[in-house]
């Protein structure tokens, strides 16, 4: 039995929360994959109702849960998971961006993922005012630097494909903080003999990510140029409503949609489920290796496989170009797993 803490959020975070309980109350009667599912509100409707965004009730359920699934947040995010991000040192945010079929994107052939260091640089919160300008702090640490760079070579390693780690990053300007960066990549990747090893000026990145997407295999950086870069590698591959996430500690992991609450679509039953289930597959991923679970392996796998073949047939939601609702393609991926 897996214990889960699931974070229903706001805009469109209860529909697809709705959707994510649906799919694992199925595998649950179905597959022998047993879960407790605890509820957790946090984010700006928690805000309203208790004056805390991310409540105390939370993060004792959360505590007390061994994964946690989060749907979208509103206005509060950074202080729900960016929080909970520094609370719990999930310190690896991994952001797949792969080619499925069917999808209004720039190419069909890119498999890539973004490794992104999660609990430093502009994201800490210390900004201040000093007299008539406005400060914030950019900390880079060589240990957290070479613990991100050790799990991007680790992934390029289990990856079955180019095994190429680029560290992106803009050293040219901000030399202290991104040279120190680079250079404990470049340090760590002697260890990775098997993996090549280079390095792009973010701005680079930006471009090339559009002009030849499937050179990249395993990105790593720091975390504002790889928070942007993701919303840009979903995009390339189709959207944020196929781009799921996790953000990885040593003995904890959550897992979420890449996107954000998406107020303008709330309540229309129209959002893409898919970067929330995408994300629970990622969840069978770990809690599989993390409790040498194969069923938990195999599960993730077939989940992925069902919404790979539901959009190659064309049943879609509307941003990728379908017409189904959120209900009917929940519906779908249940009977068919
Ligand atoms: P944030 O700053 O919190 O990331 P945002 O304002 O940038 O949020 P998002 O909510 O991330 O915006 O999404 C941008 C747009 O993409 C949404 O307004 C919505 O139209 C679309 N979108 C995002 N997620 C989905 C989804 N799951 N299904 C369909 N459309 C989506």
């Amino acid at each position: 039995m897996y214990k889960i803490s699931l974070i229903t959020g706001d805009g469109i975070g209860p529909e697809l929360s709705e959707s994510a309980v649906s799919v694992l109350d199925t595998i649950h009667d179905k597959h022998g994959l047993k879960f407790e599912i605890a509820k957790l509100s946090a984010g700006d409707a928690a805000l309203r109702e208790t004056g805390k965004a991310l409540p105390d009730e939370a993060v004792n359920a959360i505590s007390n849960s061994q994964v946690c699934l989060k749907a979208p947040v509103g206005e509060s995010a950074a202080d729900v998971i960016v929080v909970l991000r520094r609370m719990l040192d999930l310190y690896a945010n991994i952001r797949p961006a792969k080619s499925y079929p069917n999808m209004p994107a720039l190419r069909d052939d890119i498999d890539m993922v973004i490794v992104r260091e999660n609990t430093e640089d502009l994201y800490t919160g210390k900004e201040f005012s000093l007299g008539d300008a406005s400060v914030a702090l950019r900390i880079i640490s060589e240990r957290a630097s070479k613990r991100i760079a050790k799990y991007a070579f680790e992934t390029a390693m289990q990856r079955n494909s180019k095994k190429k780690v680029t560290c992106v990053h803009k050293s040219n300007v901000m030399r202290v903080t991104d040279g120190m960066f680079a250079k404990a990549c470049a340090d760590v990747s002697k260890n990775y003999p098997d993996v090549s090893f280079e390095q792009m000026y973010v701005d680079a990145c930006a471009m090339n990510l559009i002009r030849q997407p499937d050179q990249f295999d395993v990105i790593v950086t720091t975390n504002l140029f790889g928070d942007i870069l993701s919303d840009e590698s979903s995009q390339v591959v189709g959207g944020l409503g196929m781009a799921p996430a996790a953000n990885i500690g040593d003995d904890f992991a959550l897992f979420e949609p890449v996107h954000g609450a998406a107020f303008d679509i709330a309540g229309k039953n129209i959002a893409n489920p898919s970067s929330f289930l995408l994300s629970i597959k990622m969840m069978f991923d770990w809690l599989g290796a993390k409790y040498n679970d194969k069923k938990c392996i195999d599960m993730g796998q077939k989940l992925e496989s069902t919404i790979f073949d539901l959009v190659k047939t064309g049943m879609k939601t509307k941003d990728i170009g379908g017409d189904m609702t959120t209900d009917a393609f929940t519906r779908e991926i249940t009977k068919n797993l």
